[in-house]
């Protein structure tokens, strides 16, 4: 069965609302011939509902970039998935290495997440990836399979399905060295061995993306590989000339 085509565009700590809905309204023209691809833009907290708003006649989805695990109470700061939802989100990223590195983000944590979310009404995009220090001590197959095995571990069948996954080694992100086709590839491949054993007709259709310094130029081979169904992109998702550049890239 053919895998759904998906790129989403992380803005991370960018874009005031005015910023966010300039660039969104960008996106909707230059995007509004492509059918074939689910098309995900994840604005800071405070552009979500009005993004959202703004995107209601378009077949482009919102995402949040982060959400806790409980759903109310004395959580400075934090922000649950039914909010989220009610702002207009329909996915949220779970487990960005940001998160994981910045803001103490651990395998047990992303997993709560990961659950609540669904709870909420929210697809989890969850991300796993190695440190550069993790792959050269030749762990990157025993460290992304761990952070997958707690992402998934707390799911019921029907939750699992819905998932997408997206491989996001950390030494790609945002430094402008790519991953090569071969080495996400690589680890796409296990990580879609490791969904087989769980569920072989799930594993066939769960969207895996890989992340990493994406961009229009370096998109069509990367998104040529067996195993690799979209993108994550983060700094080239700020400009909507060359987000539309990968998404045509995946979408052709
Ligand atoms: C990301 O933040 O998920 C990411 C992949 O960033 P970049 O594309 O800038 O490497």
């Amino acid at each position: 069965m053919a895998r759904r085509k998906f790129i989403a565009g992380n803005w991370k700590m960018h874009k005031t609302v005015a910023e966010a809905l300039a660039l969104v309204r960008d996106l909707k023209r230059l995007l509004s011939q492509v059918r074939d691809c689910e098309v995900v833009v994840a604005p800071p907290y405070t552009a979500l509902y009005p993004v959202a708003k703004a995107l209601e006649d378009s077949s482009i989805k919102v995402a949040a970039q982060e959400m806790f695990y409980e759903e109310k109470g004395a959580f400075t700061g934090a922000v649950c998935g039914p909010m989220l939802k009610e702002a207009g989100c329909t996915y949220t990223l779970v487990g960005h290495s940001e998160r994981r590195q910045l803001f103490g983000e651990t395998l047990e944590s992303s997993g709560k997440r990961v659950k609540a979310a669904f709870k909420a009404g929210l697809i989890p995009i969850f991300c796993i990836g190695e440190t550069l220090a993790e792959r050269k001590a030749n762990e990157t197959m025993k460290v992304v399979a761990e952070q997958l095995d707690a992402g998934i571990a707390r799911l019921d069948g029907e939750s699992f399905k819905k998932i997408v996954i997206a491989y996001e080694p950390v030494w790609a992100i945002g430094t402008g060295v790519v991953a090569t086709p071969a080495q996400a590839q690589e680890v796409h491949k296990m990580i879609r061995e490791r969904l087989h054993a769980r569920d072989s007709k799930a594993a066939e259709v769960i969207p895996l993306l890989y992340g990493g310094s994406v961009k229009a130029d370096n998109a069509k081979e990367l998104l040529g590989q067996a195993d690799i169904d979209g993108a994550l992109v983060g700094g080239a998702s700020l400009d909507a000339e060359s987000f539309a550049g990968i998404v045509k890239a995946r979408s052709t």
